[in-house]
């Protein structure tokens, strides 16, 4: 399917769903109403087809360019139709399951993640290892018929609407580094798996400490090699930094346009508001045009890497800088206000600050730009 034939059709059809599809308004804090929902739009999307094209057949899809999966997810965002965190964990982890799993299983794993009947969580982040994940301690040990994990992880996001976690645990010598790191595909609802959700300051249940107390993985859950979990980790993150990234552009665009309806709105668009929204349209355009070229990358095949840091980066930046304008240009609303607009408002600026610490900080993003792109010299 062409893009352009697959964008009309699917615009055609969210027009003619819209009642279905947007979501009812809860609270910026209700979780359980967030997830509820984007689970209805994705199971909606899958059965329609559009939410099957750009996954292999292999795993319930209807094939074509990943080009695809990224019209949706913009078209989506632009909409405000579906919660674009739960969405990444389905960006970010199926490809990385099909590309390390046994076939058989992600034949039968993965359907009911892509129809939004499952949520899968990402457990790598532990108390003393976030920047420094090749330290990371939380042990798998050989036993008959897989391993046994026992450990901490911390900042699991959704892990409460988890069927599933991708979990890093260390099979090496302690010393081992990211030579002695396995991947396991792990049941949330195993023996021995407890947590503890952790408040945003949002005031969302977004993620969790999360303890494994002598948890049994089958050996068929391996994603990868043994002790080579280190490159799924690195498979995983130019995931995140490509189609994800594509759709929170969109809602940043999306967000952006809000802006200015608002400001005019409120009659203030003196000369300095002009200059402050064009700074940030800016960063979001630079951002888009950088991101749009990773699609294509990605689409011909080619293999992601090092340089989706600079992705990273500038939607950093093109975020908190948004957030930021409008909590100048709308006085008081951010603090203050009542209602879905400030909600929502006071919501976006909170979260964006995460925006530069989630999926590597901006300081190890620069440290690797500077070291890995530009050839800088080691970190002294
Ligand atoms: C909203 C959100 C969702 C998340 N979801 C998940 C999830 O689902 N699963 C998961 O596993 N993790 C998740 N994380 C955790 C995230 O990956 C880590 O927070 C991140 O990797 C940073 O690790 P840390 O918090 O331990 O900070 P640290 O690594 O301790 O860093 C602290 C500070 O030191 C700086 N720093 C560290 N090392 C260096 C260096 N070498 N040079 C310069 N500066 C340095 C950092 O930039 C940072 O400013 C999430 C985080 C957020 C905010």
């Amino acid at each position: 399917m062409d893009p352009e034939t697959f964008r009309r059709d699917l615009t055609a059809w969210l027009d003619a769903n819209a009642d279905e599809l947007t979501p009812p308004y809860q609270g910026a804090g209700s979780m359980d109403a967030h997830m509820a929902h984007y689970s209805n739009v994705k199971g909606a999307l899958f059965d329609a087809g559009f939410g099957r094209y750009g996954w292999p057949e292999s795993v319930g899809g209807l094939g074509g360019s990943p080009l695809l999966r990224a019209i949706v997810g913009e078209e989506i965002n632009f909409r405000g139709l579906a919660d674009p965190n739960a969405w990444t964990m389905i960006e970010v982890l199926a490809p990385t399951v099909i590309e390390f799993a046994p076939p058989e299983l992600s034949a039968r794993l993965v359907p009911p993640f892509l129809r939004g009947e499952e949520m899968w969580c990402q457990g790598f982040s532990e108390p003393d290892a976030g920047s420094d994940l090749a330290s990371l301690s939380c042990r798998a040990s050989k036993t008959d018929g897989g391993w046994v994990v026992s450990g901490q992880k911390i900042w699991t996001s959704f892990i409460q609407y988890s069927q599933r976690c991708v979990l890093l645990t260390r099979t090496g010598e302690p010393d081992s580094a990211h030579r002695g790191i396995t991947a396991l595909l792990v049941d949330v609802d195993s023996p021995g798996i407890t947590y503890s959700p952790i408040e945003t300051m949002h005031g969302r249940l977004d993620f969790a400490e999360v303890y494994y107390d002598e948890v049994f993985v089958p050996e068929e859950r391996l994603l990868g090699e043994e002790d080579g979990g280190w490159q799924v980790a690195m498979d995983i993150l130019p995931y995140e930094r490509s189609t994800t990234f594509w759709h929170r552009g969109a809602l940043l665009h999306r967000r952006f346009c809000d802006l200015i309806t608002q400001v005019s709105d409120a009659g203030d668009f003196s000369d300095s508001s002009a200059q402050a929204v064009g700074q940030v349209l800016l960063s979001i355009l630079a951002f888009r045009s950088r991101s749009r070229d990773t699609q294509y990358r990605l689409a011909e095949g080619q293999q992601l890497g090092v340089e989706t840091s600079i992705d990273k980066i500038l939607i950093t930046s093109a975020e908190q800088k948004l957030f930021e304008t409008a909590r100048d240009l709308l006085p008081g609303v951010i603090e203050f206000d009542e209602g879905r607009d400030a909600e929502m408002w006071r919501t976006d600026y909170l979260y964006s600050k995460a925006a530069s610490i989630y999926g590597g900080t901006a300081e190890i993003q620069r440290n690797i730009v500077a070291r890995r792109l530009l050839d800088l010299g080691p970190e002294s």
